[in-house]
């Protein structure tokens, strides 16, 4: 981007990004590291400039939300969780991405976020999202997540402890 002030070009720095109008804008706040204006810029999200996912084997491939939604629904399935909290937890982890990716995002750090936010959603969804995501080398890795996250839901969530056997398995 063009500094206003300056006429400096790509030296400033995105300092908050937030999507407006449904989700369809991005509107970034930026500061010229040069003379330190701040100025905001606001993308439309059509196809010139869609979100990029990079892809473990390093193509990339359009960002596509459905498959987001397709992926925890599939960690929800028979769970007690609406399709409104589904999608307010798939706008958040796009909030997340937006913030902290400009215009290409790796699988690996859309599962992350996705894997924070839906810890705090329901700790069963998100052993069922990790244990897919993973690919846990061994099942030690697996019980050491069980571990953390039964130790996470008893800290923050003391309602859903229930949902875990005393061996750690998933019930
Ligand atoms: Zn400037």
């Amino acid at each position: 981007m063009q500094c206003p002030k300056c006429k400096e070009v790509n030296k400033d720095k995105v300092i908050d990004s937030r999507l407006t109008e449904g989700g369809t804008v991005i509107r970034r706040r930026r500061k010229c590291l040069a003379c330190d204006r701040r100025f905001t810029t606001k993308e439309r999200v059509d196809d010139d400039i869609r979100l990029s996912v990079v892809k473990r084997d390093g193509s990339h491939k359009p960002y596509d939300r459905e498959k987001i939604v397709d992926g925890v629904k599939r960690a929800c399935h028979k769970l007690e969780i609406s399709n409104d909290d589904i999608e307010r937890l798939v706008d958040n982890v796009e909030e997340d991405i937006i913030r902290d990716h400009e215009r290409e995002v790796a699988t690996t750090d859309i599962a992350e976020h996705l894997g924070r936010r839906l810890r705090e959603l329901n700790a069963v969804a998100y052993v069922r999202f990790m244990s897919v995501y993973r690919k846990y080398k061994d099942i030690t890795e697996f019980v050491v997540e069980i571990r953390n996250v039964k130790e996470f839901t008893r800290k923050h969530m003391p309602t859903q402890g229930s949902l875990f056997d005393e061996d750690g398995s998933v019930q």
